[in-house]
């Protein structure tokens, strides 16, 4: 797949979600979609195929210590696994938080995001501001978020591109010593591993 950065990719965003919508609306109408239908499959990818995906990755990772470290020596074979691969994920590496380092990722020069474990990137995740500000000053933008790390916590930022996607894995939270990988994958969320949240 080309990966042109050069074009006015927001300008042209905005355009398509226009066109999108005026489409939807027609097909609605006219009675030829149901627009139950429409939800289910943004939700589809927006919910279930993505994030619950990462999540999966995520919850193994801390459970099983063999995959903790096949993940972090092959992100792309281990998450293979757990049948999660292809597009936009041929060549993955998950960066791990601790007490010393925390980690976002982004994509600098537009919207390159893991698919087969996060599905389809947040709006703002290609905002021209969120891009831009990460790099800068990432502790403010993790402030926005609502996440305020100890100051010897270093805040690393991974730019992802077309060749190379990245997974944050969040740290595990205390207490839930008890719980199956089932229900510490509930726990996780898309934000925790884009590393704009905790878990
Ligand atoms: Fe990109």
């Amino acid at each position: 797949m080309s990966h042109d950065h050069s074009h006015a990719h927001d300008a042209e965003e905005r355009d398509t979600a226009l066109r999108v919508k005026a489409i939807e609306g027609l097909l609605v109408a006219k009675g030829i979609v149901d627009p139950a239908a429409l939800d289910a499959f943004v939700e589809t990818y927006e919910r279930r195929i993505g994030p619950r995906n990462g999540a999966a990755v995520v919850a193994r990772a801390w459970t099983d210590p063999a995959f903790h470290a096949r993940l972090m020596a092959d992100a792309t074979a281990a998450i293979a696994e757990l049948g999660f691969q292809g597009m936009e994920g041929e060549h993955m590496r998950v960066v791990e938080n601790s007490d010393d380092v925390h980690n976002m990722i982004v994509c600098t020069l537009c919207s390159c995001y893991p698919w087969p474990v996060l599905g389809l990137p947040p709006t703002w995740y290609k905002s021209a501001a969120y891009r831009a500000r990460v790099v800068r000053e990432p502790r403010a933008v993790l402030a926005e978020f609502g996440v305020h790390l100890p100051a010897g916590t270093a805040v690393r930022v991974w730019d992802s591109n077309a060749d190379q996607r990245y997974m944050v894995l969040p740290r595990r939270p205390s207490g839930t010593d008890g719980l199956d990988a089932a229900a510490l994958a509930a726990l996780v969320t898309r934000d925790g591993m884009i590393g704009t949240a905790l878990v």
